[in-house]
């Protein structure tokens, strides 16, 4: 049988197992079941579909990918971005990156470079009133030091710390596994028996699809990439990076726990900032923001902020009438604000959430926020949506008994195939193929 699509669209194809929607205990308010999700898992996400997704309210863990029931929740995770190019750091903020420079120059060196290498008048007057946050990050990294011949000793003027980042392909090498282990067991008090190497390949290290093969192309990075951070040689850090054509989103970071007075979660989500600008990715997704979650607050603290509204997809500054409605409920649409106070009605007004047992009813009677219901699913062509059944594709219709079954029963086929539909929507449906039996 010739194949329905050559290898090229098959490359270019995100590929999805659809694992259903669930309910979970909650990390935050530790309720037993107070979130729940749709999930699906996947080897293969183009940048491209995956930025799709998280301007949808998607995000992944490790091979894992989900969509929180912001509707139905707990403590909702809202989809949170900065916009890079209007982000002022913080005196705080500031202030990170300046000590940590000064630790990797060093007294010595910053004397004696003081002497052979003075700064002109007019750079002292620039960095005195301003805050160069793309200068500042890279300043200290061994190939921007400076480093004259020193005429006391004869030898180069060396920092006090050789100090490098790089981005690397997101593999898996003992170093890195090694230096999660020691943040893990140190940091969040993990036991160490918690973590295998295959856990955490897993975890940190199965990513996005990943562009240009060489990371020394000068090209635009694409996919999951790890910065890391090398201090004299060794390995103090690596930060996830998920990088998409208008985005690059935190995934996590690790680090030597001896190095924490160095306040690592500053340094990293500032050199993240400078990156999204030099990419350019526009967009920095700290990932979820939990509006009653108090240890969320210092994503807050990185402005401006937008959050996804999860019902129209569209943002809003966090600052401002959004910030006061979570203050009083937990799940805020603004849209749907405006739609309901347009129609005369307020929120208190409004159908009230319907006692269901969202876990065996289908998806479309859950309603969750932002999926296609059921009429704009059929709206779809299901029939001729790729499938891959043990490593070919066909489409949906050549399944024997397609036409038959129900579209609304999560039970059927067709029923698991519409509801990922639904979630992933219409733009990610047409380059993605569905994964089944193998
Ligand atoms: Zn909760």
């Amino acid at each position: 049988m010739e194949p329905i699509i050559d290898a090229e669209q098959a490359r270019n194809l995100s590929l999805f197992r659809p694992l259903g929607y669930q309910r979970n205990s909650c990390g935050y308010c530790k309720s037993e079941n107070g979130s729940a999700s749709y999930y699906t898992s996947s080897l293969s996400v183009r940048p491209l579909h995956y930025e799709e997704l998280v301007k949808r309210g998607w995000r992944r863990s490790g091979t894992l990918y989900y969509k929180p029931n912001l509707g139905r929740s707990c403590c909702p995770h809202y989809t949170m971005r900065l916009e890079a190019a209007a982000f002022k750091p913080r005196k705080d903020q500031r202030k990170a990156i300046n000590r940590w420079n000064n630790f990797i120059l060093g007294p010595e060196y910053m004397r004696r470079a003081a002497y052979l290498c003075p700064k002109t008048r007019e750079e002292k007057k620039r960095r005195k009133g301003h805050f160069d946050l793309l200068a500042a990050v890279h300043e200290t990294e061994y190939s921007n030091v400076k480093r004259p011949i020193d005429p006391k000793t004869k030898k180069l003027l060396e920092p006090a710390h050789r100090f490098e980042v790089n981005l690397e392909g997101d593999s898996v090498s003992q170093a890195k596994f090694n230096l999660f282990l020691k943040y893990q067991t140190t940091v969040h008090k993990e036991d160490v028996s918690k973590w295998q190497t295959k856990d955490f390949e897993r975890f940190l290290c199965s990513g996005l699809k990943r562009s240009p093969a060489n990371p020394k192309s000068e090209e635009k990075k694409l996919g999951s990439w790890h910065q890391c951070y090398r201090l004299d040689g060794k390995l103090i850090a690596v930060a996830v990076l998920d990088l998409m054509p208008s985005g690059l989103s935190s995934v996590y970071i690790f680090y030597d726990p001896d190095y924490e007075q160095w306040e690592f979660g500053k340094l990293s989500a500032m050199r993240e900032i400078a990156l999204t600008l030099e990419g350019p990715y526009h967009y920095y997704y700290m990932g979820y923001y939990i509006h009653s979650c108090q240890k969320m607050r210092y994503k807050g603290a990185y402005r401006p902020q937008y959050i996804l509204d999860p019902e129209s997809y569209t943002w809003d500054p966090l600052d401002g009438e959004l910030s006061k409605k979570l203050d009083q409920r937990s799940y805020v649409s603004l849209s749907r604000d405006r739609r309901l106070a347009s129609e005369g009605m307020s929120e208190s007004t409004a159908e009230a959430k319907t006692e269901i047992n969202d876990e065996e009813v289908s998806l479309f009677d859950v309603h969750m926020p932002g999926v296609m219901t059921l009429e704009e699913v059929k709206a779809v062509d299901l029939d001729h949506w790729l499938l891959l059944v043990h490593g070919s594709f066909v489409h949906m219709i050549d399944l024997v008994g397609w036409e038959r079954m129900p579209l609304d029963s999560p039970q059927s086929i067709k029923g698991i195939i519409a509801e990922l539909a639904a979630t992933l929507g219409p733009e990610v449906i047409k380059n993605s193929a569905a994964v089944l039996f193998d």
